[in-house]
């Protein structure tokens, strides 16, 4: 579960590990939805930016933490997106099944109490 200060100072819902929200553009113009998976959903030549886009809201959508039953009940969820759904497969075979435990939980409740703290000073 990475939690840089950017990923918390975003103030923004974070639905996925950045699936479907990031745009990976190679040399050969095939656009990516994430760093790690290489199958492209178009290229920049020749396929419509407004196709790219709607693909890109899909797959954010499809991938959504909102989808992942153990994620439900938490309280971090907007934070931390699920894991990287890539590593949870690896991992755990199961995209959908996060890596987390109760110690990383607890370590992120601090870092945000320390990051609340000190924006408060
Ligand atoms: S259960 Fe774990 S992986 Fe799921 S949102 Fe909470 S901290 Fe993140």
């Amino acid at each position: 579960m990475p939690q840089s200060f950017w990923r918390l100072a975003s103030r923004r819902p974070r639905r996925t590990c950045g699936y479907g929200r990031g745009v990976i553009v190679a040399a050969s113009g095939d656009v990516h939805p994430c760093p790690v998976l290489t199958r492209p959903i178009g290229n920049i030549r020749t396929t419509a930016l407004a196709d790219l886009a709607a693909q890109l809201d899909r797959i954010y959508a499809e991938t959504s933490v909102d989808h992942m039953a153990e994620c439900a009940g938490c309280d971090l969820r907007l934070i931390c997106g699920g894991g990287c759904r890539v590593r949870n497969r690896l991992e755990r075979d199961d995209p959908w099944r996060p890596g987390c435990s109760e110690e990383s939980r607890q370590a992120l409740y601090r870092q945000l109490l320390a990051w609340g703290n000190r924006a408060a000073a």
